[in-house]
């Protein structure tokens, strides 16, 4: 499930788009300034930043150049919401990183379209849509298999999951609690806490071997898949 981060300040319009995104099947979670934008966009990893352009402590293309430096942040696509033609203007201008706008008002069925388009192209489908390859390590999908160098790696179904949830948002930051989510199944998650993460991630990295580094340690935050 596709993670949004949806920045308004207007409460009532926050509340629409988290309710509409939810239903249109996304994971979303809302916040109303730049200051909590910019901490969610590290912490929570989304898939996509819904970035309105007039917030009260800071205005979207701020937001935006800061998202782009810093290297938690660089690789998530913005889609801003302007409210005039002028401030359209200057998205397109300023090339501030925002991958795409849309103009207020719009119909709600439009923004899942936009936004679900951004998501993709910064997700390609791999070119043999079984088989994602990332230097010595191939993930054979259907077939739950983990290659490195071109030899099968004995993984457990956890690690493979915890690899694929990995690799399949790769160059974000994913924190513990959504790997967790994502992950392991609901029943288990009652018996287990974020610490087993971990352990599961080093006894990946022990089986990866020369492909280890791919999966990388963000201090105080979770993982990240590289290779990207
Ligand atoms: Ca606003």
């Amino acid at each position: 499930m596709a993670k949004v981060l949806v920045v308004e300040d207007e409460s009532d319009i926050r509340q629409m788009l988290v309710q509409h995104l939810r239903g249109a099947g996304f994971d979303v979670v809302g916040v109303g300034t730049a200051t909590a934008a910019l901490e969610s966009a590290r912490t929570e990893g989304p898939d996509l930043i819904l970035l309105d352009l007039m917030l009260p402590d800071m205005d979207g293309f701020e937001v935006c150049k800061r998202l782009r430096r810093d290297p938690l942040t660089e690789r998530i696509p913005v889609v801003m919401v302007t409210a005039r033609g002028s401030e359209m203007d200057r998205v397109l201008g300023l090339e501030l990183g925002a991958d795409d706008y849309i103009t207020k008002p719009f119909s709600p069925r439009e923004l899942v379209l936009r936004i679900r388009r951004s998501i993709e192209r910064q997700n390609p489908a791999p070119a043999n849509g079984d088989l994602l390859a990332f230097g010595e390590l191939t993930i054979d999908v259907p077939g739950h298999r983990v290659l490195v160098r071109g030899r099968s790696v004995d993984i457990t179904a956890t690690e493979f999951r915890l690899l694929t949830v990995l690799a399949r948002r790769r160059g974000r930051v994913q924190t513990r609690e959504h790997l967790l989510q994502e992950v392991w199944t609901h029943g288990e998650r009652d018996e287990i806490d974020v610490r087993t993460v971990d352990t599961h991630v080093r006894r990946l990295r022990e089986k990866l071997g020369v492909a280890a580094d791919l999966v990388e340690t963000v201090r105080g935050v979770g993982y990240r898949f590289g290779g990207g």
